[in-house]
C-alpha cells in the first residue's frame, strides 16, 4: 500500500522543476511513515526525515528526473548512508588468535550467528577457528555451541557452568595460541533484558581478552526496543559491528538504522535462516529499500519512466479501470514496454526480493525468447483481430502461426494466457502497470 502512495506522489510531483516546502512535504509524511511501519525508533525517525528534508529543499531537480524520484533517490542514498555504506567484513588484524566477542540479549542469535561466523571464516576467509562458550547460566547452550559448532567444521573449547567466565575465555585463549587458531569466537551468557550484573560480566571478559572485534547480535523483530539495547550495549563496550539477525522474518528491518544511528558501529552482516549457512554480508542499500517496503522500487520508478511510454501507461490504466476493452494491442503494449525496460532479467532484478525469489526459478532467456515469440504472433494480427481476439477462427489462426513462423498451438497458447490476462485485469480494475508487470513476471 505504501508503495503505490509513494508512486501516486511520485507521479503528482511531475512537471515540477525543484524541491520545494510545499511539493515535498506529502513525500516527507509518507517516508515518515514508512520508517515507523518498519519499526525505525521514533527519534531517529525524526531525526532522519530532517536531514533528508534539509538535502532536499532546493534541489534541482536533474535531467529528465522529477521531483518525487529525486527526493525517493535522496531518501534511499541517506538510508544506506546511514546504515553505512561499502561492505564491512570480520577484522582479523590483530596478532592471531584474532578474538571476536559476541554480546547481546537472550534469543538474539549469538550462538547460532557464533557458528555461522565460523562457517564463513573458514569458508570464505580460510582461517582455523575455534569457538568457546562463556554462557555458564545454562548448560544447554554450551553443549548448543558444540553441536553447532561441530556443523560448522569448527572447533570447540570445552567449558563448564562452574567456571567463571573470564577464566574460560583465557584458557580458550591460551589453547588457541599454542594449537595456532587464527580466530577464537567467543559466545557469551544471554541477557533477558539489560541487566547490570551480566554487564559488568562482559564488560570484564573484554578486558580480560581484548578482542579485535566485539559484535553486537540483535534480532531484527525487536524493533523499537532494540533502541534501549543497543543503547545500553554501547555503554557498556566498545562495540565495532552489528549483526543483523532473522531478517528472514517479515520485519522490515527498521532495527537496523537505529542500532547503527545509536551504536554508530557498522552493520556487518545479517541473519537470514537458522540454519548455519544462513548468514550474509550486509547490504545497506538492498535493506533501504526494505525498510522503505520497496525492494529497489526507486531504480525501478526511473526505469519505467524512463522507457515506458507514461501516457500509453495511463490509458491503459484507464481502461482497465473502467473494466472493458483490454485487448490484444494492450497485451502487445505490455510486451514492448517490458522489453523497454532492459527486458525481463534486468526487470526481475529490480523487483521486491520475495517476487525475484520466485522469479529465480523461471529461466529468463526462455522466458525472454518467448516474449518475442509472443510479439510476433499479435503483429501477425489484423488490428481487427487485436480489438476482438474472439473472432479469431481456425483458418486464421493457421495465417497468424505461418505469418509469425511457430506453430498453431503457440497461437492457441498465447490466446489462453490472454483470456486469463484479461480476467486478471477485470478483477484488478486499475491496480496499476507495476502490478501488472509483475503478475506478468511471475
Ligand atoms: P542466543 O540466546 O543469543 O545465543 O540465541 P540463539 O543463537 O540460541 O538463537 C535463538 C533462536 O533464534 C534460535 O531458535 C535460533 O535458531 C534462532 N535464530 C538465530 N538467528 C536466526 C536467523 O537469522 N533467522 C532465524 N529465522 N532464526 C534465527
Ligand atoms: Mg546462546
Amino acid at each position: 500500500a505504501l508503495t503505490e502512495k509513494l508512486t501516486r506522489l511520485v507521479k503528482e510531483m511531475r512537471g515540477q522543476a525543484r524541491i520545494t516546502e510545499a511539493n515535498v512535504q506529502d513525500m516527507l509524511r509518507e517516508v515518515r511513515m514508512a520508517l515507523l511501519e518498519a519499526d525505525v525508533a521514533l527519534p531517529v525517525v525524526r531525526d532522519f526525515v530532517a536531514r533528508v528534508k534539509d538535502k532536499a529543499l532546493g534541489q534541482e531537480v536533474m535531467g529528465s528526473l522529477k521531483p518525487g524520484q529525486t527526493l525517493v533517490g535522496i531518501v534511499n542514498k541517506e538510508l544506506a548512508a546511514t546504515m553505512g555504506e561499502g561492505v564491512a567484513d570480520i577484522n582479523l588484524a590483530a596478532q592471531p588468535p584474532a578474538v571476536i566477542l559476541m554480546a547481546g540479549l537472550q534469543g538474539a542469535g549469538k550462538t547460532t550467528t557464533t557458528a555461522k561466523l565460523a562457517k564463513h571464516l573458514i569458508e570464505k576467509r580460510k582461517k582455523k577457528v575455534l569457538t568457546v562458550s562463556g554462557d555458564v547460566y545454562r548448560p544447554a547452550a554450551i553443549e548448543q555451541l558444540k553441536t553447532v559448532t561441530k556443523q560448522a567444521g569448527a572447533e570447540w573449547f570445552p567449558s563448564t557452568p562452574d567456571q567463571k567466565p573470564r577464566d574460560i575465555a583465557l584458557a580458550a585463549l591460551d589453547h588457541a595460541r599454542r594449537h595456532y587458531f587464527d580466530v577464537l569466537l567467543v559466545d557469551t551468557a544471554g541477557r533477558l533484558a539489560v541487566d547490570e550484573v551480566l554487564m559488568q560480566e562482559i564488560r570484564d571478559l573484554h578486558a580480560a581478552i581484548k578482542p579485535v572485534e566485539t559484535l553486537f547480535v540483535v534480532d531484527a523483530m525487536q524493533g523499537q526496543d532494540a533502541v534501549n539495547t543497543a543503547r545500553a550495549f554501547k555503554e557498556a563496550l566498545p562495540l565495532t559491528g552489528i549483526v543483523l539477525t532473522k531478517l528472514d522474518g517479515d520485519s522490515r528491518g527498521g532495527a537496523a538504522l537505529s542500532v547503527r544511528q545509536i551504536t554508530g558501529a557498522p552493520i556487518k552482516f545479517a541473519g537470514v535462516s537458522e540454519k548455519i549457512d544462513g548468514l550474509e554480508v550486509f547490504d545497506a542499500e538492498r535493506h533501504a529499500g526494505r525498510i522503505l517496503g520497496m525492494g529497489d522500487i526507486v531504480a525501478l520508478v526511473e526505469q519505467v519512466s524512463a522507457g515506458v511510454d507514461m501516457e500509453a501507461a495511463q490509458k491503459l490504466a484507464a481502461k482497465v479501470k473502467s473494466g472493458d476493452g483490454f485487448d490484444l494491442n494492450d497485451f502487445l503494449g505490455q510486451l514492448q514496454q517490458m522489453k523497454q525496460m532492459g527486458g525481463l532479467s534486468s526487470f526481475m532484478d529490480k523487483l521486491p526480493s520475495e517476487l525475484s525469489a520466485k522469479a529465480g526459478q523461471v529461466d529468463l532467456d526462455r522466458a525472454e525468447r518467448d516474449v518475442r515469440r509472443k510479439e510476433g504472433i499479435i503483429c501477425s494480427m489484423t488490428a481487427l483481430e487485436r480489438r476482438k481476439p474472439e473472432l479469431i477462427k481456425a483458418t486464421r489462426k493457421k495465417r497468424i502461426a505461418a505469418g509469425a513462423g511457430v506453430q498453431v498451438q503457440e497461437v492457441n497458447r498465447l490466446l489462453k494466457e490472454f483470456e486469463q490476462m484479461q480476467e486478471m485485469m477485470k478483477k484488478m480494475k486499475g491496480g496499476g502497470l507495476m502490478k501488472m508487470m509483475k503478475k506478468m513476471g511471475g
